[in-house]
C-alpha cells in the first residue's frame, strides 16, 4: 500500500453527497457496489440535512453492510459542504465522488481509475452526451466560457463532479476552508497532475434536481469574483474611465470650451465624484469582503465515523436525548 498507488491496490472511498435521495439511494447503493465490489471500498454517505427520510435508508445500508459509513449535517448546506465533509473523511487512499441519483453510471468510474494509473491526482468526468435539460446544458457552457476564456481561470475543460482524486489532495482543499472551495478551479492552483476523461451520462429517472438555476448562477458569480480579480477590475476600471469623461465635460464647460449652463456642470461634477466613489467602493466591498470570517461550512449531528469536534454544531454527550 504505497503513497503512490492506486484504487486497486490502495483502496477507493465512494463519497455520495445526498440531498432528499430517498428512492435512489438503494438502487445508487446496489450499482456501486457491484460495479466496484472488487476494490477495498468504503462507501462514506454525506446526508446534507434530508428531510425526507434518507438518513433511515442510510442508516440501514450501514447496518447490513460494513463497508459504509455516513456523516449526517445538521441542515441543509448545500453540495459543496457535502462532498467536502466526505473528502475530509474519507478512510481510503483514494475518493470517488459519485452522485446518489445515478445520473453518473457507476461503471465509468473504470475509465477513470485507468487515468489515474498515468499519474494523475485528480481525474475529472467529462460527459459526452449530457442528459440534462437544454437551459442547463446553456448555462454550463456560459460558466466555462466566462470562467476559462474570459477571466481565464484555469478550469479542467467541461469537468464534473464525477471524478476521482487522491484522498491527501481532496482533504488538502478541505482544510483550506475556503468560503466556496470551488474544486474545479482549486486544484489546478494546487497541482498539474489532473486530467479528464470522457463520460457516459444519464437522465434523472427519481427524484428532482436539487440545485436551481439561482442558486448555480450565484455559484458561478462566488467563482468569477472569488477565484478572479478581472470582473472587479473591470468594473472600477469603467466606474473610473466614466468619471474622468465626466470630469472633462465639466471642466470644458466651465472653461467655456463647450456651451452649457451651469446646471449641466453640477450634474457632471456630480456623476463624476459618485462614479468615483463607487468605483472605490466596489473596490473595498471586494477586498473587505474577502476578508470577513464566515461560519464553517458545515456542522455534523450523527455520524458512524469519528468526527472532530470543530465539526460538530453540539457535543453529543451534553445532549437531553443521551443524559
Ligand atoms: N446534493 C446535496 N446537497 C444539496 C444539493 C444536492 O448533497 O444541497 C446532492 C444530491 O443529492 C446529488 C448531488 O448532490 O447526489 C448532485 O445534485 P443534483 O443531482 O440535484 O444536481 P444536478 O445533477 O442536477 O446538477
Ligand atoms: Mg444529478
Amino acid at each position: 500500500m504505497s503513497a503512490s498507488g492506486h484504487p486497486d491496490d490502495t483502496g477507493l472511498t465512494v463519497v455520495v453527497p445526498c440531498y432528499n435521495e430517498v428512492d435512489n439511494l438503494e438502487h445508487s447503493y446496489a450499482e456501486i457496489v457491484s460495479e466496484l465490489g472488487e476494490f477495498d471500498l468504503e462507501l462514506l454517505y454525506v446526508d446534507d440535512g434530508s428531510t425526507d427520510g434518507s438518513l433511515d435508508v442510510i442508516r440501514r445500508l450501514a447496518d447490513s453492510d460494513n463497508r459504509v459509513q455516513y456523516i449526517s449535517f445538521t441542515r441543509n448546506f448545500g453540495f459543496e459542504a457535502a462532498f467536502s465533509a466526505g473528502y475530509r473523511y474519507a478512510g481510503k487512499p483514494w475518493i470517488l465522488h459519485v452522485d446518489a441519483d445515478q445520473q453518473f453510471p457507476a461503471a465509468e468510474a473504470h475509465k477513470l481509475i485507468a487515468a489515474a494509473k498515468a499519474g494523475y491526482d485528480a481525474v475529472f468526468g467529462v460527459r459526452t452526451n449530457r442528459q440534462d435539460p437544454v437551459l442547463r446544458r446553456w448555462g454550463t457552457a456560459a460558466f466555462h466560457f466566462i470562467g476559462r476564456k474570459l477571466l481565464r481561470i484555469e478550469l479542467p475543460p467541461g469537468a464534473t463532479a464525477f471524478r476521482l482524486v487522491r484522498t491527501e489532495l481532496a482533504r488538502r482543499i478541505v482544510d483550506l476552508e475556503l468560503g466556496t472551495p470551488y474544486f474545479l478551479a482549486t486544484v489546478p492552483r494546487l497541482t498539474s497532475r489532473y486530467t479528464t476523461v470522457p463520460v457516459a451520462h444519464r437522465a434523472r429517472t427519481r427524484g428532482k434536481s436539487k440545485v436551481g438555476m439561482s442558486f448555480l448562477s450565484s455559484h458561478a458569480v462566488e467563482l468569477f469574483v472569488g477565484f478572479s480579480r478581472r470582473l472587479s477590475t473591470a468594473a472600477s476600471v469603467a466606474c473610473l474611465l466614466a468619471g474622468g469623461a465626466g470630469l472633462v465635460t465639466a471642466l470644458a464647460g466651465a472653461t467655456g470650451l463647450l456651451s452649457g449652463s451651469a446646471l449641466t456642470v453640477t450634474v457632471l461634477l456630480l456623476l463624476t465624484a459618485s462614479l468615483t466613489a463607487t468605483a472605490l467602493v466596489v473596490r473595498s466591498l471586494v477586498v473587505v469582503g474577502a476578508g470577513q470570517p464566515r461560519p464553517r461550512q458545515f456542522y455534523v449531528r450523527e455520524a458512524s465515523i469519528p468526527v472532530s469536534a470543530a465539526d460538530r454544531l453540539l457535543d453529543p454527550s451534553s445532549s437531553l436525548e443521551s443524559a
